[in-house]
């Protein structure tokens, strides 16, 4: 009999997210895998030793005698989210812009003042390391106080060497605390720096030459990102820093057809990147593309709905079509200063059309499959890391409905009670 050192049991509802591996689509999107009455149990090397029933698991695992008992009687019981696209290292806040958004004035007009993006390359390549590593350990626990236990963080406010190493050393430090999990990813290819405004084509050949071979040397990065849009990168500069990336071992990913349709989608099938991100403007073709593949549509309402975008992304086409849908905060501090994973699936409920469980579902395991990461978090499956969180409501149907709140009340990362609101029985 398996011995189990922390226990969760009496779930109202267990959502397991358990079944077939990789991203789940079409009708799957839709399945929780909710489990009434259900219970967790953990190892003492953190991950899952049983799950199913309250009875099945009592039945399965003998408790070690130091062994934690947390009853979960009237609350649902979920996987930690995933939050599988985020630029959270970074340094000034940009609430002056935002006010100014609202009264109207335009993103093109704040940045030719100065603002914008640019004003937050300007403060990140001010700052230390240990500045931004103050900044986003401070995001991270909110993150984690909202129930999210793995995150992808972005570079590419930096836009030179010096900078972009920076940023991503500060998400190594991150990662090597472990809670939440961080997975880094290279997004020197974000803007045009100031001094290539003229000279686009040199500043991907700066990226490929030498910003790539230094982040893969010193293992920096999993995945190689980039901004393919209208008046950023063109889709053949994308191509050239994504395969760039390639040849170092970082996997492909796109910001693609947020603003206009220029194509990133169909290049990032082509290249078998593992997301495709934002795809406000994705059309069928794309969609049809994407089904065909095993890249998964990242989708972020949260940055779409604070810039009032007049279009959202076709997440109800994409599910018909059996395009793998997950959800991310986007959270930065110019579009989408979102940290919150349960107000990201209201969004994406009210805002594109998902069910409480398809939102669940893309905010979970398709989210982890979105970082490559399926096979160890985003559901509770016996041998997974034990990434668990207790919500404070008798349904995961209530996430979306408690608009705004935040419902987690315990937090268990790789096994551990990391945030705690609730008694132990
Ligand atoms: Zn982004």
């Amino acid at each position: 009999m398996v011995v189990a050192t922390l226990l969760v049991e009496h779930a109202a509802e267990l959502a397991t997210l358990a079944g077939p591996p990789g991203p789940r689509r079409g009708a799957q999107q839709a399945e929780a895998g909710i489990v009434r009455d259900g219970a967790v149990a953990v190892g003492a090397d953190g991950s899952i030793v049983a799950v199913g029933s309250t009875r099945e698991v009592r039945r399965a695992v003998q408790l070690a005698p130091d062994a934690r008992v947390l009853d979960a009687t009237g609350r649902a019981v979920i996987p930690g989210f995933v939050d599988a696209h985020t630029h959270a290292v970074f340094a000034g806040q940009r609430a002056d812009e935002f006010a100014l958004r609202l009264q109207g004035h335009d993103y093109l007009e704040i940045l030719s003042s100065g603002g914008g993006i640019l004003s937050t390359v300007r403060a990140t390549r001010d700052a230390s390391e240990t500045q931004l590593r103050q900044a986003a350990f401070s995001a991270l626990s909110v993150m984690l106080a909202h129930g999210t236990t793995t995150l992808e963080i972005k570079s590419g406010y930096g836009l030179d060497r010096e900078t972009e190493v920076r940023m991503l050393r500060v998400a190594r430090d991150l990662c090597a605390r472990g809670r939440p999990h961080v997975v880094a990813t290279l997004l020197a290819a974000h803007a045009v720096p100031p001094e290539f405004q003229n000279d686009r084509d040199g500043y991907v050949d700066l990226v490929c030459r030498e910003i790539i071979p230094a982040v893969a040397r010193d293992g920096l990065a999993r995945f190689c990102d980039v901004f393919c849009e209208r008046g950023v990168f063109s889709v053949e500069q994308s191509r050239r820093v994504l395969e760039a990336g390639l040849a170092f071992g970082l996997a492909p990913k796109l910001h693609a057809e947020q603003k206009s349709h220029l194509g990133g989608t169909r290049l990032g099938v082509a290249l078998s990147a593992t997301s495709v991100d934002h795809l406000e403007y994705a059309d069928d073709d794309d969609l049809a593309a994407l089904a065909d593949s095993n890249t998964v549509a990242v989708l972020l309402p949260g940055a779409a709905f604070l810039l009032r975008e007049p279009r959202s992304a076709p997440a109800r086409r994409m599910i018909e079509r059996q395009v793998p849908v997950a959800l991310a905060t986007d959270y930065n501090p110019g579009t989408a200063p979102i940290r919150s994973m349960p107000l990201t699936i209201g969004l994406a409920c009210v805002c594109v059309g998902l069910t409480p469980a398809e939102a669940l579902v893309a905010a979970t395991i398709n989210a982890a499959c979105a970082l490559q990461l399926g096979e160890t978090v985003g559901s509770l499956e016996v041998g997974k890391r034990a990434d668990i969180v207790i919500l404070d409501l008798p349904s995961v149907t209530h996430i979306p409905y408690r608009f705004g709140e935040n419902p987690v009340q315990t937090v268990i990362a790789a096994g551990e009670v990391v945030v705690e609101a609730v008694k132990s029985a």
